[in-house]
C-alpha cells in the first residue's frame, strides 16, 4: 500500500521532459519549437517503450496527445535507419478514418519532423485526384497518411507497395470500422505482414476492436488516457 502510494506520488511529482524519454535532440528541439515542453501522460507512458519496438494498443480519448505518443518513435526510428526509403514503398502507414484527420496527422508529423533531417512524407486521400498522390509515392515516402479506401484503391493498381512498411498506426480506429473500413484495413495490415510494429488506437474498446486488436497487434502494450488536463 505505502509502495504504492510512493510510486503514485513520484509519478506526480516528477516533471518529465521530452529528452527524458528518450528522444533524439533534433526532435526535441522542433518540439521546443512548436511549444511542446511537457509530454503529456500517453506520451510519456508510450513513448520509450515505442521507442523499444513494442506493439501498442491505446484507449485514448480526442485530445489526450495521441500524434505525438506514435509519431515521435516513428520519426527517432526513421531518423535512425540509412539512406532513403525504396521507390514505391512507405516507410511509416498512418491509417486515419477522415480526411479531416489525416490532414491534422500529416501537419503534425511535417511539423515535429522540422528541418534536421529530410523525412518526406504524402498525404493519400480520396475526393482528390490520385495522380500527384502516385507521383511522390513513385519515388518513396518515409511517412505516409492515409485514409483506408484511396490507399486499397492505389494498393490493388499496383501503385504502392507496402512490403517496405515496418509501422502501422490505426488511428480512432473504432471510428474506421464504424466507416465500414474493416476490409481495407485488414488488407492494407495483410499487404505490409508481420515485420511491422503496430499501433492500434481506439476511444472504446468494442468487441470488434477488441477482435481486430488480438488479430493485428503483438503482445501489446497496453494504455489507458484521459484528455489533457483532466
Ligand atoms: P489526440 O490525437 O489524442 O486527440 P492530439 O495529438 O491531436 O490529440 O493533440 C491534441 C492537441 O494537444 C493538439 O493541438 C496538440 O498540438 C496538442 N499537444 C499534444 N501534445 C502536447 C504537448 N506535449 N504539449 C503541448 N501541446 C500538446
Ligand atoms: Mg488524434
Amino acid at each position: 500500500m505505502a509502495r504504492t502510494f510512493c510510486a503514485q506520488q513520484k509519478d506526480f511529482f516528477t516533471l518529465k521532459t521530452f529528452q527524458d524519454l528518450g528522444l533524439p535532440q533534433p526532435l526535441v528541439a522542433s518540439l521546443d519549437a512548436a511549444g511542446f515542453s511537457t509530454p503529456t501522460k500517453i506520451q510519456i507512458e508510450a513513448i520509450p517503450q515505442l521507442l523499444k519496438g513494442r506493439d501498442m494498443l491505446g484507449i485514448a480519448q480526442t485530445g489526450s496527445g495521441k500524434t505525438a505518443a506514435f509519431g515521435l518513435p516513428i520519426l527517432a526510428a526513421i531518423m535512425a535507419l540509412p539512406g532513403r526509403p525504396r521507390p514505391m514503398s512507405a516507410r511509416a502507414l498512418i491509417l486515419a478514418p477522415t480526411r479531416e484527420l489525416a490532414v491534422q496527422i500529416d501537419e503534425a508529423m511535417r511539423s515535429f519532423a522540422g528541418s534536421a533531417k529530410r523525412i518526406s512524407t504524402v498525404l493519400v486521400l480520396g475526393g482528390v485526384s490520385r495522380h500527384a498522390q502516385i507521383q511522390k509515392i513513385a519515388k518513396g515516402v518515409d511517412v505516409m497518411v492515409a485514409t483506408p479506401g484511396r490507399l486499397q484503391d492505389l494498393v490493388d493498381d499496383g501503385k504502392v507497395w507496402l512490403n517496405e512498411t515496418r509501422f502501422l498506426v490505426l488511428d480512432e480506429a473504432d471510428r474506421m470500422l464504424d466507416m465500414g473500413f474493416i476490409g481495407p484495413v485488414k488488407a492494407i495490415a495483410k499487404g505490409i505482414g508481420p515485420r511491422r510494429q503496430t499501433m492500434l488506437f481506439s476511444a472504446t474498446m468494442a468487441p470488434n476492436i477488441a477482435q481486430l486488436a488480438k488479430d493485428l497487434l503483438n503482445d501489446p502494450l497496453r494504455v489507458e488516457a484521459a484528455p489533457q488536463g483532466s
